[in-house]
Parts: structure tokens; C-alpha cells; sequence
């Protein structure tokens, strides 16, 4: 029987409604085996994050335990007849789990937050969250059981970004899941709770924001590493139909991309829209597993996004942007053939916490471009202007500009190009730098900010045959 990680973020738990939604889908798949990896309900983690960070004043605590408090047992009240048996169980573990939570909030006050302590109490909204939804799940006769993810996923000490590793975890998943999930008689479903995992002595880590897709991908990885069933599968239900070719803040319509591979989505990822988070798709890629992104409300709709090996090659699959973007250049003719000059600026922007996005380069080495967030500029511009080295041999130019992206196999030919190009200037936009490596899926081209979204719909006005969309 196949295998299915499914992920349900935070607006899969919004109502009765919504889970009376995964009900029916847990009847649409009842022929496979299930994994069902929760997020916290919505808002629950900022607010978690909000309250440890403001401790000072004991009257928000309050007023922020008993909004956690509201927010959950509004759920329960809803979806629970009251006081019935999982009604309780549920109660229960919300007024334990608030408990804990106070003792946390009283030693980060004693003693600071710690980055430890941030992501125990981030962990909560999850383990309310996920425990919840099991209960509901028995109470309408299903087989399930809650698992903590920290049972099973072992990460390094990265506390707020931690990174699994996987031979630990794989050793747990075989120990503890694949009998549960192997059990001939039974098909019990599997409720995780996303986004948590645990370092090696014990304490809760946690995988990022918006990590919960990532742990989906990290547990469908480990199973398909240990368990004796390859046919394994990851669904993200969202509150979209799939990854749009084109955000729709820049063009309405935009078509939905229905295949797309493990690069492409790496690009699309990692650009723009926050539908996925990028690092799932490193999770999966080792094995080929497919990821599907469906929308919750419509199940059973036949078009949704399909991450794969499959892709056509005869496809542009995206354009997105990043409006708030500044290109800083170094400038010096004295400087060309030195080695380490890009090592020097590099080093003043991780000095910084600075991440560099776009770098472009001509070989004559007289200027290097780079492209950085607008909001780190005036501290890279300082910190440039600051560095001996740079004030006395170079010039510092910057400007506020936006990228623009192009995603898909067909970008490597250069006739896709040359349309690109043509497009661009027939709206007279100038193109201030460029950057695509060798076989690279990806174009990405810098442009004036005013001029973006003229930029975003000549290309696609020109290039649309080449989308999926178009047929
Ligand atoms: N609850 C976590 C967050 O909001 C993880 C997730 O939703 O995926 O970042
Ligand atoms: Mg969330």
C-alpha cells in the first residue's frame, strides 16, 4: 500500500468546517497509509514568539496566555459535543501544556531567551495543534495516534533553523513508525506535529518558519530510506490551487504550473512565492519522491502542482520578482587580476549577516555587482565604506532596483533569451545586470524598480506559448 505524507498548515484548522475538510479527505485516501504532519493553528506561532519576547510586562502575559488558551478550546468547543470523552482528553492536555508553558516563561525571565528557550515554546503551537486534531480524528472512529515529531526527528543544535540528521532519525523512524505504520491488521493514521524536531541531549529544536512542509519531506525521505514501501508520496494541502507561473499581484490570470522538477522548484521556491518552503525539495530529491501542492478546499480537483523528475523541457515554468532589492558595485581599475577581492567583500557582508543573492562579474574585473535586500543596504554601504581596503582603492556605487526571475528548462536556449531582451526593450527597460551559469534554469535579470510590473507582463506577453498554461 502506498505511503502519504500529508501536511495541513494552519488554515486547514481554522473551523468546524475545515476539519470536518480533512475528514473527507482522510475517506478519499483511505486506501493508502497515512501520515498526517500538522502546523500550529494560524497565528499561534507569532504569538507564542511575541509573548516570550515581551516578558517585561506581566499583564500581556496574561492577556496572551488566555488568547493561546481561547484560540484552542474555541476549536474544541466547535468540533467536540461538550464534555464528551475527547472533549476532555483535549482539555486536559491544553490546561497541562499551558502550565508548562508558564514555567517556561518564568525561567526566560530569570534567565534571558535563550535561542533554546524560543524554540521550546515555539514547539507549543504544534503539540496543542496536532494533539487536537488526533483526538478529533478518534472521536469520528479512526484509527490515529499523536506522535511529537521530537520522538522521531533528530536534528543538529541550529536552534530556530536546525537541519535533521538522518541517520539518527532514520534509526528512530524504523524503531518506532514502521512497525505503526507496517501493522497488516491495522491502518492507523499517523498525526506528526510539523515544524519541531530535537537535538542529540534531548532539548526541542525547530526547523524554521513555515518548517512544517519541511518536515513532510524529511519524514517521507526517512521512510522511503528505511521502511520496505518505495511508493511513497508528499501532499501539501493549501489554501491555493498549486504554484502559480505568476504571482498574481503582477498578472491576475496567471496559469498554474502542473509539473515541474526538483530544480525548477528550487528556483520557484526560493524566489518570491512563499508557497513552499525551499528546503523540502533537498529532502526529497535523493529519492525522486514526488510532491504534490493541492488546494484544501477542492480535493478531488484533477489540476494541481506536481514536483517530480518528470518536467517539460519545452517550458518556461515562472517568472517572479523581489521588488525591495539593491545592486551594490565596487569599482577599481587598479584592482584587476588581485586574488581575494571578492573573498574581502563577501567577508564584509557575512561580517554583516548580509546575504548576497545575484553576483555579476565581466571578466575584465574592473566591477562587480552584487544584489543584496534594501533593507540591509545602509548596513552594507556603511560597513563597505568603513573597510580600509575598499575606501581606498574602489568607488562604492549603489542603487534600489528589483529582479526579476525566469524559471524552466527552456531558458537554456538562447532564443528564449533574445525574446526576452527584444520584449524588454520594445518598453524601453534597461537591463542593469544579469546572471545565469551555465546550466543554470534560471535567468535573472535587474531591472529599475518603477519598471517591474511592465517588465513581468511584457515578458509574459511575448513568451506566453512557451508557459504551461498555454495549450
Ligand atoms: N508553525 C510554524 C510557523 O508558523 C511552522 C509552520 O507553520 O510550518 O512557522
Ligand atoms: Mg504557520
Amino acid at each position: 500500500m502506498p505511503i502519504i505524507v500529508m501536511k495541513f498548515g494552519g488554515s486547514c484548522l481554522t473551523d468546524k468546517i475545515a476539519f470536518n475538510k480533512i475528514l473527507n479527505i482522510t475517506s478519499i485516501y483511505s486506501e493508502v497509509k497515512r501520515v498526517y504532519v500538522i502546523s500550529a493553528l494560524n497565528g499561534m506561532t507569532d504569538l507564542l514568539l511575541k509573548t516570550a519576547k515581551f516578558l517585561e510586562n506581566d499583564k500581556e502575559i496574561d492577556n496572551n496566555m488566555a488568547l493561546i488558551e481561547k484560540k484552542h478550546i474555541d476549536i474544541i468547543e466547535q468540533i467536540f459535543p461538550e464534555d464528551s470523552e475527547h472533549y476532555i482528553k483535549a482539555r486536559d492536555w491544553i490546561d497541562d501544556k499551558l502550565s508548562e508553558l508558564e514555567d517556561i516563561f518564568a525561567d526566560i525571565k530569570e534567565f534571558g531567551l535563550e535561542p533554546y528557550y524560543k524554540d521550546y515554546v515555539l514547539s507549543f503551537g504544534e503539540i496543542l495543534s496536532t494533539y487536537i486534531l488526533n483526538q478529533y480524528l478518534l472521536s469520528h472512529g479512526k484509527d490515529s495516534v499523536y506522535i511529537p515529531a521530537n520522538k522521531l526527528i533528530i536534528t543538529n543544535d541550529e536552534f530556530n533553523n536546525a537541519y535533521p540528521l538522518y541517520n539518527l532519525t532514520n534509526s528512530r523512524i524504523k524503531r518506532l513508525l514502521i512497525p505503526l505504520l507496517e501493522n497488516p491488521n491495522k491502518n492507523t493514521i499517523i498525526c506528526l506535529t510539523g515544524f519541531i524536531g530535537r537535538n542529540k541531549i534531548g532539548y526541542i529544536t525547530t526547523l524554521g518558519r513555515g518548517g512544517s512542509d519541511y518536515t513532510a519531506t524529511i519524514l517521507a525521505r526517512s521512510l522511503y530510506d528505511v521502511g520496505d514501501d518505495k511508493n511513497i508520496k508528499v501532499i501539501l494541502w493549501k489554501n491555493v490551487d498549486g504554484l502559480l507561473a505568476i504571482d498574481p499581484k503582477y498578472l491576475p490570470h496567471s496559469s498554474l504550473i502542473k509539473n515541474l522538477n526538483y530544480d525548477e522548484a528550487k528556483h520557484i521556491a526560493n524566489f518570491g512565492a512563499k508557497i513552499l518552503h525551499p528546503k523540502c525539495l533537498e529532502a526529497i530529491e535523493k529519492h525522486k519522491i514526488p510532491l504534490e501542492i493541492r488546494n484544501f478546499d477542492k480535493p478531488l480537483e484533477k489540476d494541481f502542482t506536481e514536483i517530480s523528475e518528470l518536467t517539460d523541457k519545452d517550458q518556461i515554468k515562472g517568472i517572479s520578482a523581489v521588488k525591495f532589492a539593491t545592486i551594490i558595485t565596487v569599482i577599481s581599475g587598479s584592482m584587476v587580476d588581485v586574488p581575494g577581492v571578492l573573498a574581502k567583500i563577501f567577508k564584509v557582508m557575512s561580517k554583516n549577516n548580509i546575504s548576497v543573492s545575484l553576483v555579476a562579474q565581466s571578466s575584465s574585473e574592473i566591477s562587480t555587482s552584487y544584489i543584496i535586500k534594501e533593507e540591509d543596504s545602509s548596513t552594507a554601504i556603511a560597513a563597505l565604506k568603513k573597510a580600509n581596503f575598499f575606501s581606498e582603492f574602489f568607488r562604492i556605487k549603489w542603487e534600489h532596483v528589483a529582479v526579476i526571475n525566469i524559471t524552466g528548462q527552456k531558458i537554456l536556449e538562447t532564443k528564449t533569451k533574445a525574446d526576452i531582451f527584444n520584449a524588454l526593450d520594445k518598453k524601453n527597460i534597461r537591463i542593469k545586470a544579469i546572471s545565469q551559469s551555465h546550466d543554470e534554469l534560471n535567468l535573472s535579470i535587474v531591472i529599475e524598480r518603477e519598471k517591474l510590473e511592465d517588465a513581468i507582463n511584457v515578458i509574459h506577453e511575448n513568451l506566453y506559448e512557451e508557459f504551461e498554461g498555454f495549450s
